[in-house]
């Protein structure tokens, strides 16, 4: 296999007659899956997720799931769009084509430190990713079986030695990858990444994704999470499955599709997540100031 990695500024996609026979087979079936698709709302990991927290807004949910509103309510400065700034210059393309909002500068027209950091934390990331010879097939694209999706960052392929040796992986060393940016610190198991078995939605969107790609394509791979912590710590998380995790993943998704039969869009009723809600200004259920909280004893 040639070096697939360039040594320019992005990575890029090798053509398909740089692949061994497999892999070009296992790329074709997901593109035949895609095309036998069904139109419609799809099933993706963050549809899933947004629907059973409790904590999410169920109107927000049924207007972007359901409507397919589109909605970008990110802060310029905020971690979401630094992390699609780091995805998008470390692999040249974000997950739905667009790039992240531009950051502030300084008075005098300059970068600030922090946007220097995260630049520089870009270059190492890209070194980092050819230590491991992580060569990307795929980048930033969609997987569809049925009405069940997955947007990955990279199918890529990776010369994991305990992937191998996984049980019921079949012996490609084709691999799905998610790229992260985080500012929490190496040791945060709360809301970090310390300890990712407990992190439920990572372990959602794991599984999502190896289920889709399974369903397309008849090969299970292994998932893992490359995160970049934003003072340099570097974390390569990889996420097996077993047959009965696969299909407790299917049951949720079986779950899901039932729940959403008898669905009624309602509010989450509170100030804070309206005020930073993208749809505030043309929803009818708002809530301009905190509400009661009542207690009886
Ligand atoms: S403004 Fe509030 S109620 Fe309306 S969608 Fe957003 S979070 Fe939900």
């Amino acid at each position: 296999m040639s070096e697939l990695i360039e040594s320019g500024s992005t990575f890029v996609e090798p053509a398909p007659s740089a692949l061994d026979e497999e892999v070009q087979e296992i790329l074709l079936k997901i593109d035949k899956s895609a095309e036998s698709a069904p139109k419609g709302p799809k099933v993706t990991q963050s549809a899933i997720k947004g629907f059973f927290d409790d904590t999410k807004c169920k109107i927000r949910w049924s207007r972007i799931y359901q409507n397919g509103e589109q909605i970008d309510d990110s802060d310029p400065e905020g971690v979401l769009n630094k992390g699609l700034y780091f995805e998008y210059h470390l692999l040249g393309a974000t997950r739905d084509g667009k790039p992240p909002k531009p950051f502030p500068l300084t008075n005098r027209g300059g970068k600030y430190k922090w946007h220097e950091d995260l630049d520089n934390q870009i270059e190492e990331a890209r070194m980092v990713m050819k230590k491991l010879q992580i060569k990307p097939v795929r980048i930033q694209g969609e997987i569809t079986a049925g009405t069940d999706q997955a947007h990955y960052d990279l199918i890529a392929l990776f010369e994991d030695p305990q992937h191998l040796s996984t049980l019921n992986l079949n012996q490609t060393s084709l691999c799905l990858f998610d790229i992260k940016w985080t500012e929490t610190r190496k040791d945060d198991k709360w809301k970090g990444w310390a300890e990712p078995e407990y992190n439920q939605d990572a372990m959602i969107q794991a599984k999502h994704y190896i289920h889709v790609f399974f369903k397309a394509t008849g090969v299970l791979i292994p998932f893992y999470f490359l995160v970049f912590g934003k003072t340099g710590w570097v974390r390569l998380i990889r996420v097996g499955v077993t047959d009965g995790a696969l299909a407790a993943h299917h049951n949720l998704i079986l779950r899901y599709q039932q729940k959403l039969q008898e669905f009624q869009p309602y509010p989450i009723r509170d100030w804070e997540t309206c005020l930073s809600c993208g749809f505030l200004s043309s929803c009818e259920y708002s809530v301009d100031r905190p509400i009661v909280q009542e207690i009886l004893i």
